[in-house]
């Protein structure tokens, strides 16, 4: 019977508790290759949506509170900004992935994808992590103040240095 099967197939229970939305964290690094593939694996593993988020940390944004998403369709006169949605929305379209599911968002990137985790019901992050040596240890990665802040499962792709 179906149900039979149901109960004793450990594959069809793994999928059972599928993630349903997974958000793919990218900084424009050589790392995003690993996480792009990974991230694409799993939700064609899990036939679950898939969402960027691209956190702006590193070009001046006056009078811009902190948590701001930035509109990808909508013209500025900030000329970085466009640059930045420029690039991500080339990205986002190589990928097939729909604009509705590409966030640009100002602010700490692991303050701001754990923010969007919670508001856009995510329930699996993908992001990078190198391994680090020396001095770099004290140091917190993106993937330890995600893993910290984030109420979802976390996924760091360990990415060659
Ligand atoms: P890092 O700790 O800077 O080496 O980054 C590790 C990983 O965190 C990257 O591979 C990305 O997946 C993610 N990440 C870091 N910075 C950002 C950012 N500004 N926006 C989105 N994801 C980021």
């Amino acid at each position: 019977m179906c149900i039979h099967t149901l109960n004793f197939n450990p594959l069809i229970q793994l999928l059972m508790q599928a993630y349903q939305h997974i958000l793919m964290a990218l900084n424009y690094s050589s790392s995003d290759q690993f996480v792009i593939t990974k991230a694409m694996e799993m939700s064609n593993l899990y036939q679950a949506k898939l969402s960027i988020i691209h956190v702006l940390d590193d070009i001046p944004m006056p009078d811009t509170a902190y948590g701001t998403r930035i509109a990808l369709d909508k013209a500025s006169d900030n000329h970085l900004l466009e640059i930045e949605k420029q690039r991500l929305v080339t990205l986002t379209d190589s990928l097939g992935i729909d604009h509705s599911r590409c966030w640009l968002v100002w602010g700490s990137p692991h303050q701001e994808i754990a923010l969007l985790a919670e508001q856009e019901k995510i329930d699996l992050i993908i992001l990078g992590s190198h391994p680090k040596h020396g001095l770099a240890v004290l140091l917190s990665s993106t993937a330890d103040s995600v893993l910290h802040h984030a109420s979802c499962d976390l996924l760091a792709i360990r990415v060659p240095t």
